[in-house]
Order: structure tokens, then sequence, then C-alpha cells
């Protein structure tokens, strides 16, 4: 560098501190906590509180029923289940007891339902013992992790990120925490969905692979998980398409049911 483009670097240097120290004393302080515009704060209202429960980040579980691997096109006993987010604004709450609509997302034509058990934390920690990890489930929910499938599964033969068909608006409708407190912790027990009344998903919870205690222990191995944090715990088998004017029942045994129509 020759002297000169030197003296210019450190002459911009020192203007750009005390740009900065000028910035600090003015506005810095301030501007945490002013926005120039807001962002709701998604929550889940919770069944007897009027307290709703913020989220913070959605994990997903893949493959973590057998049958549902093995349609997926994976064999179960050779890979793992794993982990994906959806955008925390993709959450659709669904009162228990009435049937919402639920809007078909744009760009595919194979719109499939999943439906899954979700645990709500209220504790964070990295590399939580499996013995420990349902001390930080804070309580359940019922909810559908629906998927652009065409779109999933044309990313993943190219073997590009397949987000565009998990993480999009409106993908993660879910009914209100039940919390362990009042309701206990949800370990067994049935699972199903139907579509316009037929039954098309149908197991028992204590056919996933991963229990909820292990996918906590596991996903805080690979990141520090925190209050607010809720987890899909992935689907059992026989997923399948829903089109506009379909009606979806989703059940979870000690669960109110949730009902969507698709509009
Ligand atoms: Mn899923």
């Amino acid at each position: 560098m020759d002297f000169a483009r030197r003296k210019l670097f450190s002459k911009a240097g020192l203007v750009g501190a005390t740009a900065l120290a000028t910035y600090s004393q003015s506005s810095l302080a301030q501007s945490a906590s002013k926005t120039p515009f807001e962002i709701p704060q998604t929550t889940i209202p919770i069944v007897g509180s009027t307290q709703a429960f913020p989220v913070r980040r959605i994990y997903c579980i893949g493959r973590n029923y057998e049958a549902h691997a093995r349609e997926m096109g994976s064999d179960p006993t050779r890979e793992p289940p794993f982990f994906f987010q959806k955008p925390t604004d993709a959450i659709q709450f669904v009162p228990p007891g009435q049937l919402i609509n639920h809007p078909y997302p744009s760009l595919t034509k194979n719109y499939h339902h999943e439906i899954e058990l979700v645990a709500a934390l209220s504790k964070g920690g990295r590399d939580i013992p499996v013995e420990k990890a349902l001390e930080y489930v804070y309580g359940y929910a019922i909810g559908l992790d629906m998927t652009r499938r065409d779109l999933q599964r044309a990313m993943g033969n190219e073997k590009k990120p397949w987000e565009i068909g998990k993480s999009f608006d409106h993908s993660a409708p879910i009914g209100p925490i039940h919390t362990v407190e009042k309701f206990g912790h949800i370990t067994q027990g049935a699972i199903w969905l139907k579509v316009n009344g037929v039954i098309k998903q149908e197991a028992n919870l204590s056919q996933m692979i991963w229990s909820v205690a292990e996918q906590i222990s596991k996903l805080s191995s690979a990141f520090e998980m925190m209050p607010g944090d809720i987890i899909y715990s992935g689907t059992p088998e026989n997923v399948g398409p829903v089109v506009v004017g379909d009606t979806m029942e989703g059940h979870i045994d000690g669960l109110p049911n949730i009902s969507l129509r698709v509009i």
C-alpha cells in the first residue's frame, strides 16, 4: 500500500469512529426499544390461562415413525430422524370446536397433511440429557406440518434445501397448549387424521423412533434450546393430499380435536 492510500484509509477510519461515537451518544441507547414498524409476536393460547405461549422457534422432526420413513423412501434402520425449521409466523391457531379456513398455498399441486404431536418448551439449555429433557416441556398441542410435497421432492431430488416445501405461510396449524402442570406428559396414545370423515393417518405416539425427550436432547446438541421453542415431533405413515373443499380433522388422545377446511 502506498503512503497516499494508507493516509486515506486511516482518515476514513477516523471519520467512521467519530461518526459512530456521535451516533452512540445520540440514539444508540434508544434504538433497542424503537422500531419503524411493528412485528407481532406469535403466540399460542394456553388452556385454562389468560396468558399465551410466546413462540420463539419452530423445530420439526423428519421421518420419526418407521412406516412413514419407508413411505418417504428411506430405511429407518440406517437413516436416523433429522431436524428442520419453519418460520415462527407460519403458525395458524386452530381453536377446538371450530371449523376454520385453511388457505391452499401457492405453487403446489400436491399439498399434504402431516398430523403431529407438538411439545412446547419453557426452559432452555445445551446438551440436555434424555433423563432430564421432559423437565423442559411446558405443555403439548396437536399440530399439522403442512407440506408442499411436490416442491419438497423436486428440491430434494436436486439436492437443494427443500425449505420451499415446508416453510411457508400457514404451514403450521396448531391447537392450544395443554400444560404439563394441568394435563401431564403425553408419551403414548392414538394419533389420527381424517379427511372428509375418512381416516387417513392412524398410529400410536409410542411408535415414534425418537421420543419427545430424545428429540429435545438431540436438538440441544445442535442448537441452544430456549424458552418458547416448540417441536413438531414427526408424522406417522399415510401422508396424503388435500384439495380445496376438503375438511381435515386431527386427533391426539388427551387433546381436543382440530378441524380445518381447505379453501
Ligand atoms: Mn412432519
